[in-house]
């Protein structure tokens, strides 16, 4: 009789954030991702004892799917495997995470360093057993730098976790490949846009270049908050391919990832592009240059994405109020954060101030997920036999399960803490 495989969705289920997924064999147990979400306030997925896995997975570096993995290194400790890229990047991140919050959390330095001081590399492409039922094979997402699809095989069972996934290639980082060669009967699969068409990648860009030079040749600033891993260096390399002629700037948590990301060229798409946009781009390192450079004509990348502390809170009190300058946003802007209240009202809540936002605001899709083209790409060259469907709101899992239903996939949305036995 074949083994069973049984999963239990510990968070990221109809919402993006805190993405866990337990997956267990008949002898042991693997835990994929363990993330926060980051909306209103700080949140865990649900609790699992560690003795119940043999070791945590990472599918890439975003606090959605790594933030709360430290609350394992309290007094205990866990084999951690991802990608050698996405062990640095993550380190970054965490470390960023623990000071943003100001210990409001469960854990401190000592357990981030714990953390990562029981990481196993595990490239992308390798083979390799993790406990007595599984089979590891991690493979590339082109969502972030470093980032991973997980491929847990046991008794010739094939379990695929796309991670956050992009098919389409950008700037930064080449597509995602589809093993075909590969049995995949249950499938993950995150949703974060799969009710959405993006727009052409070459038309935003062009768009988003062209908008940034008549700013600039005003006399403006634009400001472009971004997130510091993976977003900033996309909008760096996508000025440099546009030869953008004027002055470029850098600061914030992008700085440190430039620099492991110059260790690390073999994943980028074009490693001689991402050189010469970090390159041409100006570091900042001091509050005179930060403010010489809110008060001149050039372009600001930094994070945070959406405006929730980092450089690009600071830099913005002074453009907002510039009706000759503009901040243009370059990601998802999620409900409860203050880019999310300038995307909407046209109003920036600073440091307790609502200030009015004369500068232009504008938002451009530079998505590093996959459109609704493309999920439905996957379900069809994996044709798995049961898809679970998270990492996105109702609305997209809903519109993720019809299509499932469509292509004669079981589609399956799964319920927070539920076991399925598949
Ligand atoms: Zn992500
Ligand atoms: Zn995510």
């Amino acid at each position: 009789m074949r083994s069973l495989v049984r999963l239990r969705f510990l968070g990221g289920v109809n919402e993006v954030g805190r993405s866990s997924l337990f997956v267990q064999g008949d002898r042991s147990g693997v835990l994929l991702d363990c993330g926060v979400g980051v909306n209103h306030e700080t949140r865990f997925p649900m609790y699992i004892s560690p003795k119940m896995f043999e070791c945590i997975v990472l599918s890439h570096c975003h606090l959605d799917h790594i933030g709360a993995t430290p609350i394992f290194f309290i007094g205990g400790e866990k084999k951690v495997l991802g990608t050698p890229l996405t062990k640095e990047l993550s380190e970054i991140v965490e470390l960023d995470f623990l000071k943003v919050t100001h210990g409001y959390l469960p854990f401190e330095v000592l357990e981030v360093r714990r953390m990562f001081d029981s990481y196993v590399d595990t490239p992308n492409g390798k083979t390799v057993d993790v406990s007595e039922d599984f089979e590891l094979s991690l493979m590339d997402s082109g969502h972030a730098p470093g980032g991973s699809q997980v491929y847990l095989r046991t008794d010739g069972r094939g379990v695929l976790y796309t991670g956050d996934i992009n098919l389409r290639p950008t700037r930064l980082l080449p597509g995602a490949h589809l093993d075909r060669e590969r049995n995949v009967d249950l499938l993950i699969m995150e949703a974060t846009y799969a009710s959405v068409a993006h727009p052409e990648r070459k038309k935003v860009e062009d768009e988003f270049v062209e908008k940034c030079r008549s700013v600039v040749e005003t006399g403006g600033t634009v400001l472009v908050p971004a997130f510091g891993v993976g977003r900033s260096q996309e909008i760096l390399c996508v000025l440099k391919a546009h030869d953008f002629p004027y002055a470029v700037y850098i600061d914030g948590m992008a700085r440190k990832v430039n620099e492991v990301l110059m260790r690390h060229q073999e994943c980028l798409a074009d490693p001689e592009l991402f050189v010469e946009a970090v390159t041409h781009a100006n570091w900042m390192t001091s509050d005179t240059e930060r403010k010489a450079a809110a008060e001149s004509p050039g372009v600001i990348v930094t994070p945070a994405g959406m405006l929730k502390g980092g450089p690009a809170s600071v830099y913005s009190k002074r453009v907002a109020r510039d009706k000759k300058s503009a901040i243009f946003l370059v990601s998802y802007q999620v409900e409860g954060t203050p880019g999310r209240v300038l995307q909407e009202k046209k109003v920036l809540p600073i440091g307790g101030e609502n200030i009015k936002v004369k500068a232009k605001v504008q938002s451009f899709d530079f998505s590093s997920h996959c459109g609704r083209e493309e999920y439905i790409e996957i379900l069809n060259v994996l044709r798995p036999e049961k898809a679970f469907i998270v990492h996105g709101s109702k609305e997209n899992c809903n519109f993720l399960f019809s299509k499932c239903e469509e292509l004669g996939i079981k589609g399956i949305i799964p319920e927070l803490g539920k076991e399925y036995v598949a």
